[in-house]
């Protein structure tokens, strides 16, 4: 399995098996064209990408579905419990105590004034954990507490993408902001308890699980 991470004010990456390409999240909104851009210098058509899964619903993961949705025809696919989020990214008000969460939402709330994501119809919503629904032997976990429809992505392989539900800014760490705190924590145990080799986050650098020394 190849991994393209590109930075896009979160993490946009493409995952490669041969020649079936999954994106996961779709970076800020504006960001659409560096995403092109890497990609052809990869020789990876848009075209060719199977799905684009958003790891949840805030505004810097889904800045370019309704671009790449509308331009390319890639199928999106999200957990019905963030749809409301994709409509309105001020329906989920947020929370935090640590000094970088408290950052976060106060710059990301301008942000989202200026810059709204465009609004797009998901063509595939997920309810449930579900393994091979996409057919890269992936398995979706629905996580709630950042986002009420959050979701991590692993792969029989041992990558493991978890959106914001860890956040590798300065080191790993469980999200600095959320919807529902106690939730995020039950989320925080489980995704502890999954099996994998490497972490990838919505922010920051991929980490070996076994250094993981925050979780
Ligand atoms: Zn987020």
């Amino acid at each position: 399995m190849n991994i393209i991470t590109i930075p896009a004010g979160s993490n946009c990456y493409l995952v490669s098996q041969g020649e079936e390409h999954l994106m996961i999240d779709a970076g800020a909104p504006g960001m659409g064209a560096k995403i092109e851009r890497t990609l052809v210098q990869h020789q990876i058509a848009m075209e060719q990408i199977r799905y684009l899964v958003l790891t949840h619903g805030h505004s810097d993961h889904i800045g370019n579905a309704a671009l790449f949705q509308k331009k390319y025809g890639i199928p999106i696919v999200v957990h019905e419990n963030d749809v409301a989020l994709i409509n309105n990214p001020f329906s989920q008000e947020m929370q935090a105590t640590h000094p970088i969460g408290k950052t976060i939402i106060w710059v990301g709330k301008g942000s989202m004034k200026r810059n709204p994501p465009q609004p797009f119809t998901p063509d595939l919503i997920i309810t449930e954990p579900a393994t091979n629904r996409l057919g890269f032997g992936e398995t979706i976990h629905p996580l709630p507490g950042h986002t009420r429809g959050s979701m991590a992505i692993s792969f029989p392989t041992g990558e493991l993408f978890v959106g914001d539900i860890f956040m590798n800014m300065i080191n790993p760490h469980p999200a600095y902001l959320w919807e529902d705190q106690a939730t995020l924590q039950k989320s925080i145990r489980a995704v502890r308890q999954l099996h994998t080799k490497t972490i990838y986050y919505g922010h920051g650098r991929p980490t070996p699980s076994r250094t993981r020394s925050d979780f």
